[in-house]
Protein backbone atom coordinates (compact mmCIF):
# COMPACT_ATOMS: atom_id res chain seq x y z
CA UNK A 1 0.00 0.00 0.00
CA UNK A 2 1.41 3.44 -0.89
CA UNK A 3 1.59 6.04 1.89
CA UNK A 4 -0.75 8.38 0.18
CA UNK A 5 -3.84 5.24 0.57
CA UNK A 6 -2.50 4.33 3.91
CA UNK A 7 -3.26 8.24 4.25
CA UNK A 8 -6.47 7.89 2.71
CA UNK A 9 -7.65 5.49 4.83
CA UNK A 10 -6.13 6.18 7.98
CA UNK A 11 -6.77 9.81 8.36
CA UNK A 12 -9.59 10.23 5.86
CA UNK A 13 -11.07 7.33 6.64
CA UNK A 14 -12.09 6.48 2.33
CA UNK A 15 -11.37 3.40 1.17
CA UNK A 16 -10.99 4.49 -2.49
CA UNK A 17 -9.45 7.50 -3.99
CA UNK A 18 -11.64 9.19 -6.56
CA UNK A 19 -10.90 9.68 -10.61
CA UNK A 20 -7.60 11.48 -10.77
CA UNK A 21 -6.78 12.31 -6.65
CA UNK A 22 -4.57 9.52 -7.07
CA UNK A 23 -2.95 10.03 -9.96
CA UNK A 24 -2.68 13.84 -8.88
CA UNK A 25 -1.13 13.10 -5.44
CA UNK A 26 1.33 10.67 -6.50
CA UNK A 27 2.77 13.42 -8.64
CA UNK A 28 3.10 16.29 -5.99
CA UNK A 29 4.26 13.81 -3.54
CA UNK A 30 7.18 13.10 -5.58
CA UNK A 31 7.81 16.77 -6.06
CA UNK A 32 6.34 18.01 -9.25
CA UNK A 33 4.14 20.93 -10.02
CA UNK A 34 0.52 20.20 -10.95
CA UNK A 35 -2.26 21.92 -12.36
CA UNK A 36 -5.78 20.49 -11.45
CA UNK A 37 -9.19 21.26 -13.19
CA UNK A 38 -11.67 19.47 -11.21
CA UNK A 39 -15.71 20.10 -10.43
CA UNK A 40 -16.88 21.68 -7.39
CA UNK A 41 -17.50 18.56 -4.89
CA UNK A 42 -15.52 16.67 -6.84
CA UNK A 43 -12.44 15.70 -4.00
CA UNK A 44 -9.96 18.77 -5.00
CA UNK A 45 -8.76 19.47 -1.26
CA UNK A 46 -7.65 15.81 -0.69
CA UNK A 47 -5.07 16.38 -3.97
CA UNK A 48 -2.67 18.71 -1.41
CA UNK A 49 -4.19 17.47 2.35
CA UNK A 50 -2.54 14.07 1.23
CA UNK A 51 0.59 14.92 0.00
CA UNK A 52 1.34 17.68 3.09
CA UNK A 53 0.48 14.67 5.26
CA UNK A 54 2.90 12.24 3.21
CA UNK A 55 5.77 14.49 2.70
CA UNK A 56 7.88 16.24 5.02
CA UNK A 57 7.37 19.72 6.32
CA UNK A 58 4.50 22.12 6.41
CA UNK A 59 1.79 22.25 3.38
CA UNK A 60 0.56 26.01 2.67
CA UNK A 61 -2.24 26.07 1.37
CA UNK A 62 -3.44 29.47 -0.04
CA UNK A 63 -6.69 30.22 -0.24
CA UNK A 64 -9.07 33.58 -0.91
CA UNK A 65 -12.09 32.30 1.04
CA UNK A 66 -11.17 33.48 4.62
CA UNK A 67 -14.80 32.86 5.80
CA UNK A 68 -13.89 28.67 4.83
CA UNK A 69 -10.85 28.75 6.61
CA UNK A 70 -11.47 28.27 10.39
CA UNK A 71 -14.15 25.12 9.24
CA UNK A 72 -12.09 23.89 7.12
CA UNK A 73 -9.17 24.09 9.50
CA UNK A 74 -11.86 22.45 12.68
CA UNK A 75 -12.63 19.69 10.17
CA UNK A 76 -9.10 18.70 10.04
CA UNK A 77 -8.12 18.63 13.50
CA UNK A 78 -11.06 16.81 14.13
CA UNK A 79 -9.39 14.21 11.99
CA UNK A 80 -6.13 14.81 14.43
CA UNK A 81 -4.48 16.64 11.54
CA UNK A 82 -2.19 19.60 12.79
CA UNK A 83 -3.53 22.03 11.00
CA UNK A 84 -3.72 25.86 11.41
CA UNK A 85 -4.92 29.25 9.27
CA UNK A 86 -3.50 32.80 8.86
CA UNK A 87 -5.84 35.52 8.09
CA UNK A 88 -7.28 38.88 8.47
CA UNK A 89 -9.66 37.51 11.45
CA UNK A 90 -7.11 36.98 13.76
CA UNK A 91 -5.90 38.73 16.39
CA UNK A 92 -2.21 39.51 16.86
CA UNK A 93 -1.97 36.99 20.29
CA UNK A 94 -3.46 34.16 17.68
CA UNK A 95 -1.34 35.11 14.51
CA UNK A 96 1.76 34.40 16.93
CA UNK A 97 0.65 31.60 18.51
CA UNK A 98 0.31 30.00 14.48
CA UNK A 99 3.12 31.18 13.57
CA UNK A 100 5.07 29.89 16.78
CA UNK A 101 3.53 26.35 15.95
CA UNK A 102 4.94 26.58 12.60
CA UNK A 103 8.47 27.42 13.46
CA UNK A 104 8.08 24.12 15.85
CA UNK A 105 6.88 21.91 12.60
CA UNK A 106 4.03 21.45 14.92
CA UNK A 107 1.73 22.06 11.55
CA UNK A 108 1.05 19.96 8.42
CA UNK A 109 -1.07 21.98 6.84
CA UNK A 110 -1.48 25.59 7.17
CA UNK A 111 -4.16 27.65 5.80
CA UNK A 112 -3.26 31.45 4.66
CA UNK A 113 -5.03 33.99 2.98
CA UNK A 114 -2.83 35.52 -0.37
CA UNK A 115 -2.66 38.93 1.05
CA UNK A 116 -1.00 37.56 4.26
CA UNK A 117 1.20 35.59 2.33
CA UNK A 118 2.94 37.81 0.56
CA UNK A 119 4.11 39.90 3.83
CA UNK A 120 7.50 40.00 4.31
CA UNK A 121 7.00 38.98 7.50
CA UNK A 122 5.39 35.50 6.59
CA UNK A 123 7.73 35.33 3.87
CA UNK A 124 10.33 35.09 6.01
CA UNK A 125 8.96 33.07 8.23
CA UNK A 126 7.91 30.42 5.95
CA UNK A 127 12.05 30.74 4.34
CA UNK A 128 12.81 29.22 7.99
CA UNK A 129 10.74 26.49 7.83
CA UNK A 130 9.79 23.25 6.22
CA UNK A 131 7.58 23.21 3.07
CA UNK A 132 6.17 20.01 2.32
CA UNK A 133 4.08 22.26 -0.68
CA UNK A 134 2.00 25.46 -1.87
CA UNK A 135 -1.52 24.66 -2.58
CA UNK A 136 -3.22 27.28 -4.93
CA UNK A 137 -6.65 26.90 -4.17
CA UNK A 138 -9.14 28.79 -6.68
CA UNK A 139 -5.91 29.54 -8.84
CA UNK A 140 -8.38 31.15 -11.35
CA UNK A 141 -8.52 34.30 -9.29
CA UNK A 142 -5.15 34.96 -11.03
CA UNK A 143 -6.77 35.68 -13.92
CA UNK A 144 -7.55 38.95 -14.89
CA UNK A 145 -10.31 38.32 -17.43
CA UNK A 146 -12.42 36.35 -15.09
CA UNK A 147 -15.07 37.75 -12.62
CA UNK A 148 -12.72 36.39 -9.40
CA UNK A 149 -10.16 38.51 -10.29
CA UNK A 150 -7.56 39.20 -6.69
CA UNK A 151 -4.83 41.03 -7.39
CA UNK A 152 -3.14 39.62 -4.51
CA UNK A 153 -2.87 36.50 -6.89
CA UNK A 154 -0.60 38.23 -9.15
CA UNK A 155 1.74 38.08 -6.45
CA UNK A 156 1.94 34.17 -6.41
CA UNK A 157 4.46 34.44 -8.75
CA UNK A 158 7.07 34.86 -6.18
CA UNK A 159 7.05 31.18 -4.79
CA UNK A 160 8.46 30.04 -7.98
CA UNK A 161 11.62 32.24 -7.61
CA UNK A 162 11.35 32.21 -3.73
CA UNK A 163 10.87 28.44 -3.35
CA UNK A 164 12.05 26.95 -6.48
CA UNK A 165 12.50 23.52 -4.69
CA UNK A 166 8.77 23.55 -3.37
CA UNK A 167 6.29 21.48 -5.35
CA UNK A 168 2.72 23.57 -6.39
CA UNK A 169 -0.69 22.48 -6.89
CA UNK A 170 -2.96 25.00 -8.30
CA UNK A 171 -6.68 24.42 -8.47
CA UNK A 172 -9.34 25.67 -9.87
CA UNK A 173 -13.21 24.37 -10.46
CA UNK A 174 -13.85 26.78 -13.37
CA UNK A 175 -11.15 27.68 -16.21
CA UNK A 176 -11.64 27.48 -20.00
CA UNK A 177 -8.50 27.27 -21.76
CA UNK A 178 -7.45 30.76 -21.72
CA UNK A 179 -7.94 30.91 -18.02
CA UNK A 180 -6.06 27.79 -17.46
CA UNK A 181 -3.39 29.10 -20.31
CA UNK A 182 -3.20 32.04 -17.72
CA UNK A 183 -2.97 30.29 -14.81
CA UNK A 184 0.21 28.54 -16.00
CA UNK A 185 1.68 31.68 -17.41
CA UNK A 186 0.91 33.85 -14.64
CA UNK A 187 2.43 31.45 -11.89
CA UNK A 188 4.65 30.09 -13.79
CA UNK A 189 3.80 26.14 -13.87
CA UNK A 190 4.89 25.72 -17.39
CA UNK A 191 6.22 22.39 -16.11
CA UNK A 192 3.34 21.55 -14.07
CA UNK A 193 1.41 18.24 -15.43
CA UNK A 194 -2.03 19.63 -16.36
CA UNK A 195 -5.14 17.12 -14.67
CA UNK A 196 -7.95 18.78 -17.18
CA UNK A 197 -9.85 15.72 -18.10
CA UNK A 198 -13.58 15.42 -16.88
CA UNK A 199 -14.25 12.27 -15.17
CA UNK A 200 -16.42 10.97 -17.85
CA UNK A 201 -15.26 7.56 -19.86
CA UNK A 202 -17.59 7.31 -22.64
CA UNK A 203 -15.94 4.46 -24.55
CA UNK A 204 -17.05 2.47 -21.05
CA UNK A 205 -20.51 1.44 -21.87
CA UNK A 206 -22.12 0.61 -17.89
CA UNK A 207 -24.33 -2.08 -17.61
CA UNK A 208 -25.85 -3.39 -13.89
CA UNK A 209 -28.49 -6.05 -14.08
CA UNK A 210 -30.65 -8.02 -11.67
CA UNK A 211 -28.70 -10.83 -10.04
CA UNK A 212 -30.10 -14.48 -11.12
CA UNK A 213 -27.81 -16.96 -11.68
CA UNK A 214 -24.75 -14.92 -11.75
CA UNK A 215 -22.38 -17.67 -12.80
CA UNK A 216 -24.38 -18.28 -16.25
CA UNK A 217 -25.59 -14.57 -16.47
CA UNK A 218 -21.07 -14.15 -16.59
CA UNK A 219 -20.82 -17.34 -18.69
CA UNK A 220 -23.29 -15.32 -21.19
CA UNK A 221 -21.65 -12.18 -21.20
CA UNK A 222 -18.27 -13.80 -22.12
CA UNK A 223 -19.21 -15.82 -24.71
CA UNK A 224 -21.14 -13.58 -26.13
CA UNK A 225 -19.19 -10.87 -26.09
CA UNK A 226 -16.01 -11.35 -24.77
CA UNK A 227 -14.84 -14.70 -25.98
CA UNK A 228 -11.11 -13.81 -26.43
CA UNK A 229 -10.70 -10.79 -24.75
CA UNK A 230 -8.84 -9.71 -21.89
CA UNK A 231 -10.60 -8.35 -18.91
CA UNK A 232 -11.03 -8.51 -14.46
CA UNK A 233 -13.95 -9.93 -13.21
CA UNK A 234 -14.20 -8.71 -9.42
CA UNK A 235 -15.78 -10.86 -6.47
CA UNK A 236 -15.86 -9.92 -3.12
CA UNK A 237 -14.15 -13.20 -1.14
CA UNK A 238 -11.17 -14.66 -1.95
CA UNK A 239 -12.26 -18.05 -2.04
CA UNK A 240 -15.07 -17.00 -4.41
CA UNK A 241 -12.45 -15.70 -6.66
CA UNK A 242 -10.22 -18.74 -6.54
CA UNK A 243 -13.64 -20.94 -7.33
CA UNK A 244 -15.03 -18.66 -10.37
CA UNK A 245 -11.69 -18.98 -11.69
CA UNK A 246 -11.67 -22.29 -11.74
CA UNK A 247 -14.94 -22.39 -12.98
CA UNK A 248 -13.97 -20.44 -15.55
CA UNK A 249 -10.85 -22.77 -16.68
CA UNK A 250 -13.66 -25.34 -16.93
CA UNK A 251 -15.76 -23.72 -19.13
CA UNK A 252 -12.46 -23.24 -21.55
CA UNK A 253 -11.48 -19.46 -20.62
CA UNK A 254 -8.03 -18.36 -19.64
CA UNK A 255 -8.59 -17.53 -16.52
CA UNK A 256 -6.23 -16.87 -13.34
CA UNK A 257 -7.04 -15.72 -9.51
CA UNK A 258 -5.76 -12.72 -7.91
CA UNK A 259 -6.00 -11.88 -4.11
CA UNK A 260 -4.26 -11.22 -0.46
CA UNK A 261 -4.33 -14.77 0.00
CA UNK A 262 -1.93 -15.96 -2.30
CA UNK A 263 1.92 -16.22 -1.75
CA UNK A 264 3.37 -13.06 -3.39
CA UNK A 265 5.67 -15.36 -6.21
CA UNK A 266 2.04 -16.39 -7.07
CA UNK A 267 0.67 -13.18 -7.30
CA UNK A 268 3.36 -11.72 -9.39
CA UNK A 269 3.20 -14.56 -11.67
CA UNK A 270 -0.63 -14.13 -12.69
CA UNK A 271 -0.12 -10.33 -12.49
CA UNK A 272 2.89 -11.06 -14.89
CA UNK A 273 0.91 -13.31 -17.51
CA UNK A 274 -2.32 -10.89 -17.15
CA UNK A 275 0.03 -7.67 -18.65
CA UNK A 276 2.08 -10.16 -20.90
CA UNK A 277 -0.64 -12.53 -22.65
CA UNK A 278 -3.66 -11.86 -24.06
CA UNK A 279 -7.23 -12.85 -23.75
CA UNK A 280 -6.63 -13.81 -19.81
CA UNK A 281 -9.36 -13.03 -17.70
CA UNK A 282 -8.30 -12.34 -14.13
CA UNK A 283 -10.59 -13.46 -11.64
CA UNK A 284 -9.37 -11.21 -8.28
CA UNK A 285 -10.22 -9.23 -5.17
CA UNK A 286 -10.32 -5.79 -5.13
CA UNK A 287 -6.55 -6.37 -4.20
CA UNK A 288 -5.99 -6.50 -7.61
CA UNK A 289 -5.85 -3.44 -10.26
CA UNK A 290 -3.81 -0.90 -8.11
CA UNK A 291 -1.28 0.37 -10.46
CA UNK A 292 -2.09 -2.16 -12.69
CA UNK A 293 -1.59 -0.07 -16.54
CA UNK A 294 -3.07 -2.10 -19.54
CA UNK A 295 -4.70 -0.18 -21.49
CA UNK A 296 -6.16 -2.98 -23.63
CA UNK A 297 -8.86 -4.47 -20.65
CA UNK A 298 -11.84 -5.15 -22.94
CA UNK A 299 -14.22 -5.36 -19.89
CA UNK A 300 -14.96 -5.42 -16.09
CA UNK A 301 -16.99 -7.48 -14.62
CA UNK A 302 -18.82 -7.45 -11.31
CA UNK A 303 -20.18 -10.66 -9.46
CA UNK A 304 -20.51 -8.25 -6.30
CA UNK A 305 -21.30 -4.88 -5.47
CA UNK A 306 -18.76 -2.43 -4.36
CA UNK A 307 -19.09 -0.89 -1.50
CA UNK A 308 -18.65 2.83 -2.72
CA UNK A 309 -19.30 4.71 -6.21
CA UNK A 310 -15.74 5.93 -5.58
CA UNK A 311 -14.57 2.01 -5.83
CA UNK A 312 -17.33 1.03 -8.85
CA UNK A 313 -15.93 3.96 -10.80
CA UNK A 314 -12.14 3.13 -9.58
CA UNK A 315 -12.68 -0.61 -11.00
CA UNK A 316 -15.05 0.13 -13.39
CA UNK A 317 -12.15 2.14 -14.80
CA UNK A 318 -9.54 -0.18 -15.32
CA UNK A 319 -11.37 -1.01 -18.92
CA UNK A 320 -10.33 0.35 -21.97
CA UNK A 321 -7.98 2.73 -21.20
CA UNK A 322 -6.89 2.61 -25.13
CA UNK A 323 -9.81 4.61 -25.86
CA UNK A 324 -11.73 1.57 -27.51
CA UNK A 325 -15.11 0.56 -26.21
CA UNK A 326 -15.20 -1.24 -23.16
CA UNK A 327 -17.58 -3.00 -20.78
CA UNK A 328 -18.33 -2.41 -17.50
CA UNK A 329 -20.64 -5.30 -16.41
CA UNK A 330 -22.00 -5.92 -13.28
CA UNK A 331 -24.75 -7.96 -11.78
CA UNK A 332 -26.12 -7.36 -7.68
CA UNK A 333 -28.83 -8.54 -5.76
CA UNK A 334 -30.34 -8.26 -2.44
CA UNK A 335 -27.85 -10.61 -1.22
CA UNK A 336 -25.37 -8.35 -1.78
CA UNK A 337 -27.00 -5.55 0.31
CA UNK A 338 -27.34 -7.83 3.18
CA UNK A 339 -24.26 -8.76 3.47
CA UNK A 340 -22.45 -5.47 2.69
CA UNK A 341 -24.84 -4.24 5.29
CA UNK A 342 -24.05 -6.95 7.75
CA UNK A 343 -20.00 -6.35 7.33
CA UNK A 344 -20.14 -3.07 7.84
CA UNK A 345 -22.27 -3.08 11.34
CA UNK A 346 -19.84 -5.54 12.49
CA UNK A 347 -16.62 -3.89 11.66
CA UNK A 348 -14.64 -1.91 14.34
CA UNK A 349 -15.47 1.51 14.18
CA UNK A 350 -17.19 4.32 15.41
CA UNK A 351 -20.76 4.81 15.02
CA UNK A 352 -20.26 7.78 13.00
CA UNK A 353 -18.14 6.02 10.84
CA UNK A 354 -20.67 2.96 9.99
CA UNK A 355 -23.13 5.59 9.50
CA UNK A 356 -20.71 7.11 7.11
CA UNK A 357 -19.91 3.70 5.10
CA UNK A 358 -23.61 2.69 5.41
CA UNK A 359 -24.44 6.19 3.46
CA UNK A 360 -21.63 5.48 0.76
CA UNK A 361 -22.96 2.12 0.56
CA UNK A 362 -26.22 3.73 -0.35
CA UNK A 363 -25.24 5.78 -2.96
CA UNK A 364 -23.95 3.13 -4.63
CA UNK A 365 -27.44 1.12 -4.61
CA UNK A 366 -28.71 4.43 -5.75
CA UNK A 367 -27.00 4.01 -9.22
CA UNK A 368 -28.08 0.28 -9.49
CA UNK A 369 -31.85 0.76 -9.05
CA UNK A 370 -31.75 4.32 -11.08
CA UNK A 371 -34.11 3.71 -14.33
CA UNK A 372 -32.40 7.14 -16.15
CA UNK A 373 -28.63 7.21 -17.66
CA UNK A 374 -26.45 5.78 -15.42
CA UNK A 375 -23.45 7.79 -16.50
CA UNK A 376 -25.37 10.81 -15.98
CA UNK A 377 -25.64 10.04 -12.35
CA UNK A 378 -22.13 8.83 -11.76
CA UNK A 379 -20.76 11.65 -12.98
CA UNK A 380 -23.79 14.01 -10.78
CA UNK A 381 -21.95 12.05 -7.97
CA UNK A 382 -18.36 13.52 -8.32
CA UNK A 383 -19.86 16.86 -9.37
CA UNK A 384 -19.18 16.33 -13.17
CA UNK A 385 -22.10 16.82 -15.63
CA UNK A 386 -23.40 15.49 -18.92
CA UNK A 387 -26.47 17.22 -20.54
CA UNK A 388 -27.66 14.62 -22.32
CA UNK A 389 -28.34 11.11 -21.10
CA UNK A 390 -25.35 8.90 -22.46
CA UNK A 391 -27.00 6.18 -25.17
CA UNK A 392 -24.21 3.88 -23.94
CA UNK A 393 -25.02 2.70 -20.96
CA UNK A 394 -28.17 -0.31 -20.29
CA UNK A 395 -30.42 2.91 -18.99
CA UNK A 396 -30.18 4.79 -22.41
CA UNK A 397 -29.96 1.54 -24.76
CA UNK A 398 -32.80 -0.38 -23.24
CA UNK A 399 -34.60 1.45 -20.74
CA UNK A 400 -35.92 0.26 -17.88
CA UNK A 401 -40.06 -0.23 -17.41
CA UNK A 402 -41.11 0.91 -14.37
CA UNK A 403 -44.75 -0.06 -13.02
CA UNK A 404 -46.63 1.00 -10.02
CA UNK A 405 -45.54 -1.14 -7.34
CA UNK A 406 -47.23 0.80 -4.35
CA UNK A 407 -49.75 -2.12 -3.37
CA UNK A 408 -47.56 -4.77 -3.41
CA UNK A 409 -44.98 -2.43 -1.78
CA UNK A 410 -47.93 -1.91 1.00
CA UNK A 411 -47.88 -5.92 1.32
CA UNK A 412 -44.10 -6.11 1.42
CA UNK A 413 -44.12 -3.69 4.15
CA UNK A 414 -46.94 -5.19 6.41
CA UNK A 415 -45.42 -8.30 5.98
CA UNK A 416 -42.25 -7.53 7.96
CA UNK A 417 -44.33 -5.71 10.32
CA UNK A 418 -47.01 -8.57 11.18
CA UNK A 419 -44.28 -10.65 11.67
CA UNK A 420 -42.71 -8.88 14.19
CA UNK A 421 -40.02 -7.17 11.83
CA UNK A 422 -37.58 -10.57 12.96
CA UNK A 423 -37.78 -12.13 9.22
CA UNK A 424 -35.45 -11.89 6.46
CA UNK A 425 -36.66 -11.66 2.66
CA UNK A 426 -37.16 -15.44 2.34
CA UNK A 427 -39.76 -15.66 4.81
CA UNK A 428 -41.73 -13.08 4.33
CA UNK A 429 -42.18 -14.10 0.68
CA UNK A 430 -43.16 -17.19 1.65
CA UNK A 431 -46.17 -15.84 3.84
CA UNK A 432 -46.70 -13.11 1.49
CA UNK A 433 -47.35 -16.00 -0.92
CA UNK A 434 -48.99 -18.61 1.59
CA UNK A 435 -46.28 -21.46 1.56
CA UNK A 436 -47.39 -24.20 4.31
CA UNK A 437 -43.74 -24.72 5.04
CA UNK A 438 -42.60 -25.44 8.57
CA UNK A 439 -41.46 -22.22 9.28
CA UNK A 440 -44.71 -20.73 8.71
CA UNK A 441 -46.52 -22.91 10.51
CA UNK A 442 -44.46 -22.98 13.25
CA UNK A 443 -45.00 -19.50 13.95
CA UNK A 444 -48.42 -19.32 13.26
CA UNK A 445 -47.84 -16.81 9.95
CA UNK A 446 -50.40 -18.49 8.24
CA UNK A 447 -52.63 -16.51 11.10
CA UNK A 448 -51.64 -13.49 9.67
CA UNK A 449 -54.18 -11.08 7.56
CA UNK A 450 -51.27 -10.51 4.96
CA UNK A 451 -50.90 -14.84 4.51
CA UNK A 452 -51.49 -15.47 1.12
CA UNK A 453 -52.27 -11.84 -0.02
CA UNK A 454 -49.39 -11.36 -2.40
CA UNK A 455 -49.87 -14.76 -4.61
CA UNK A 456 -50.17 -12.88 -7.65
CA UNK A 457 -46.41 -12.31 -7.73
CA UNK A 458 -43.74 -14.82 -7.96
CA UNK A 459 -40.88 -15.23 -6.17
CA UNK A 460 -38.57 -13.16 -8.03
CA UNK A 461 -41.16 -10.63 -8.19
CA UNK A 462 -41.40 -10.27 -4.59
CA UNK A 463 -37.28 -10.51 -4.15
CA UNK A 464 -37.45 -7.27 -6.60
CA UNK A 465 -40.05 -5.38 -4.54
CA UNK A 466 -37.90 -5.93 -1.54
CA UNK A 467 -34.43 -5.36 -2.94
CA UNK A 468 -35.92 -1.91 -4.36
CA UNK A 469 -37.40 -0.96 -0.85
CA UNK A 470 -34.52 -2.36 0.89
CA UNK A 471 -32.18 0.32 -1.60
CA UNK A 472 -34.50 2.50 -1.45
CA UNK A 473 -34.15 2.62 2.09
CA UNK A 474 -37.81 2.23 3.32
CA UNK A 475 -36.80 -1.21 4.81
CA UNK A 476 -33.51 -1.36 6.56
CA UNK A 477 -31.61 -4.86 7.29
CA UNK A 478 -31.20 -6.05 10.95
CA UNK A 479 -27.30 -5.80 11.10
CA UNK A 480 -28.18 -8.80 14.29
CA UNK A 481 -30.22 -10.84 13.21
CA UNK A 482 -29.98 -12.85 10.39
CA UNK A 483 -30.78 -10.31 7.76
CA UNK A 484 -33.94 -9.40 9.58
CA UNK A 485 -36.15 -6.61 7.71
CA UNK A 486 -37.46 -3.59 9.63
CA UNK A 487 -39.59 -1.01 8.79
CA UNK A 488 -37.69 2.56 8.66
CA UNK A 489 -39.43 6.31 9.46
CA UNK A 490 -39.64 7.19 5.71
CA UNK A 491 -42.05 4.10 4.80
CA UNK A 492 -44.84 5.78 6.89
CA UNK A 493 -46.34 8.13 4.33
CA UNK A 494 -46.23 4.74 2.00
CA UNK A 495 -48.26 3.04 4.61
CA UNK A 496 -50.74 5.91 5.04
CA UNK A 497 -51.18 5.56 1.36
CA UNK A 498 -50.13 9.21 0.90
CA UNK A 499 -47.72 7.88 -1.33
CA UNK A 500 -47.18 5.79 -4.18
CA UNK A 501 -44.25 4.11 -5.53
CA UNK A 502 -43.34 3.56 -8.71
CA UNK A 503 -40.84 -0.10 -9.13
CA UNK A 504 -38.38 -1.04 -12.03
CA UNK A 505 -39.59 -3.87 -13.33
CA UNK A 506 -36.27 -6.15 -13.73
CA UNK A 507 -35.61 -7.83 -16.77
CA UNK A 508 -34.03 -11.19 -17.22
CA UNK A 509 -31.78 -11.31 -19.84
CA UNK A 510 -31.46 -15.15 -21.91
CA UNK A 511 -29.54 -14.65 -24.35
CA UNK A 512 -28.84 -11.16 -27.03
CA UNK A 513 -31.71 -10.12 -28.67
CA UNK A 514 -34.34 -12.54 -26.74
CA UNK A 515 -35.34 -11.25 -23.74
CA UNK A 516 -38.14 -12.95 -20.84
CA UNK A 517 -39.39 -9.73 -19.04
CA UNK A 518 -40.57 -10.62 -15.30
CA UNK A 519 -43.35 -9.07 -13.41
P1 LIG B 1 -13.81 20.26 -3.99
O1 LIG B 1 -12.78 20.99 -3.20
O2 LIG B 1 -13.27 19.70 -5.26
O3 LIG B 1 -15.07 21.04 -4.23
P2 LIG B 1 -13.87 18.56 -1.72
O4 LIG B 1 -12.43 18.34 -1.61
O5 LIG B 1 -14.50 19.49 -0.74
O6 LIG B 1 -14.28 18.99 -3.18
O7 LIG B 1 -14.59 17.14 -1.66
C1 LIG B 1 -15.98 17.03 -1.85
C2 LIG B 1 -16.51 15.88 -1.02
O8 LIG B 1 -16.06 14.63 -1.50
C3 LIG B 1 -16.08 15.96 0.43
O9 LIG B 1 -17.17 15.65 1.25
C4 LIG B 1 -15.03 14.88 0.54
O10 LIG B 1 -14.95 14.39 1.84
C5 LIG B 1 -15.51 13.85 -0.45
N1 LIG B 1 -14.41 13.03 -0.96
C6 LIG B 1 -13.30 13.47 -1.56
N2 LIG B 1 -12.50 12.46 -1.91
C7 LIG B 1 -13.12 11.33 -1.54
C8 LIG B 1 -12.80 9.93 -1.63
N3 LIG B 1 -11.67 9.49 -2.19
N4 LIG B 1 -13.70 9.04 -1.13
C9 LIG B 1 -14.85 9.48 -0.58
N5 LIG B 1 -15.20 10.77 -0.46
C10 LIG B 1 -14.35 11.69 -0.93
ZN1 LIG C 1 -26.69 6.56 -20.33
Amino acid sequence: MTPALETLQSVFGYAAFRPQQEDIIQRVVAGDDALVLMPTGGGKSLCYQIPALVRPGCGVVISPLIALMQDQVDALRELGVRAGYLNSSLHAGEVREVEEALRAGALDLLYIAPERLVMERTLSLLRSVDIALFAIDEAHCVSQWGHDFRADYLQLELLHREFAAVPRIALTATADARTRAEIVQRLQLEEAHQFIAGFDRPNIRYRITLKQNPRQQLLRFLREEHPHDAGIVYCMSRRKTDETAQWLCEQGFNALSYHAGLDAAQRAQNQSRFLREEGIVMVATIAFGMGIDKPDVRFVAHLDLPKTVEAYYQETGRAGRDGLPADAWMVYGLQDVIKLRQMMENSEGSEAHKRAEQQRLNAMLGLCEITSCRRQALLNYFGDSLEQPCGNCDACLTPAETWDGTEAARMALSAAYRTGQRFGVNHLVEVLRGSDSAKVQQFGHDQLAVYGLGKDLDNNQWRSVFRQLVARGYLSVDMEGYGALRLSDNCRPLLRGEESIDLRRDVAVKTRGQQTRQP
